[in-house]
């Protein structure tokens, strides 16, 4: 029998609201500037494409959790999201196909090192140590629901004070068209997550705070720094 060189960690797990199943994390997608006013507060002025970058499986971090400040960053940002789960995968998805392709949904922080952000930008550099570093991906309990969900307010609160506001209603593309869009570059699997875009007021987080994220209708997600 063939063994391994060292034992694999498990898959990152997601829990299941008001259930004791786990849901695997296949994969973590992420879009940019999904809603207009985010969109205009980093100096974007007409409509464009989605596009597109990865964090890994693992920084994926539960509701709770307390992290540790992360390392080479003196301007790390918050940026709460509307996160999806699928349940099926595929190419080429149409926009019907991609919506039936949810398992469901979760509030997710979409943590950047806004620093290294700008200097990839001003260098022409990959945006990874900008957004796929260790822990930048906390994430609620999973809603399970099949339909879409299409409108509610989105907001962010850090250390009680209201940061983000926002309602899913206002993203420049529906969550299908991001899905159907994402599965013209990648064959999405079940298990993947999909960061769907932040609200406008986007913003600094230092050691001590404590974050607090909720969408209407679909949860909500509590983490601190220390
Ligand atoms: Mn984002």
């Amino acid at each position: 029998m063939t063994d391994t060189i060292f034992n694999a960690p498990p898959r990152p797990t997601l829990a299941v609201a008001g259930s004791d199943s786990l849901f695997p994390v296949h994969r973590i997608y992420c879009v940019a500037r999904n809603y207009e006013a985010h969109a205009r507060e980093m100096g974007m002025q007409e409509r464009e494409a989605p596009f597109f970058f990865c964090k890994p499986a693992d920084a994926v971090v539960a509701d709770g959790a307390v992290l540790e400040f992360p390392s080479r960053t003196e301007n790390l940002h918050h940026e709460v999201e509307l996160v999806v789960a699928l349940a099926k995968g595929g190419r080429d998805l149409s926009v019907a196909a991609a919506g039936e392709a949810i398992y469901g949904y979760a509030v997710g922080l979409d943590l950047t090192r806004r620093d290294l952000q700008a200097l990839s930008k001003e260098k022409g550099r990959p945006w990874d140590t900008a957004k796929a570093f260790d822990q930048s991906a906390p994430v609620s309990a999973l809603t399970k629901q099949n339909g879409l969900v299409e409108s509610g307010a989105i907001e962010l609160r850090v250390n009680g004070e209201l940061r983000q506001q926002g309602d899913l209603a206002d993203m420049i593309w529906s969550v299908p068209e991001v899905i159907a869009e994402l599965s013209t570059y990648f064959e999405l699997q079940p298990g993947d997550l999909i960061f769907t875009g932040t609200p406008a007021g986007v913003g600094p987080i230092v050691p001590g705070d404590k974050l607090a994220a909720g969408i209407e209708g679909v949860g909500e997600l509590n983490i601190a720094f220390a």
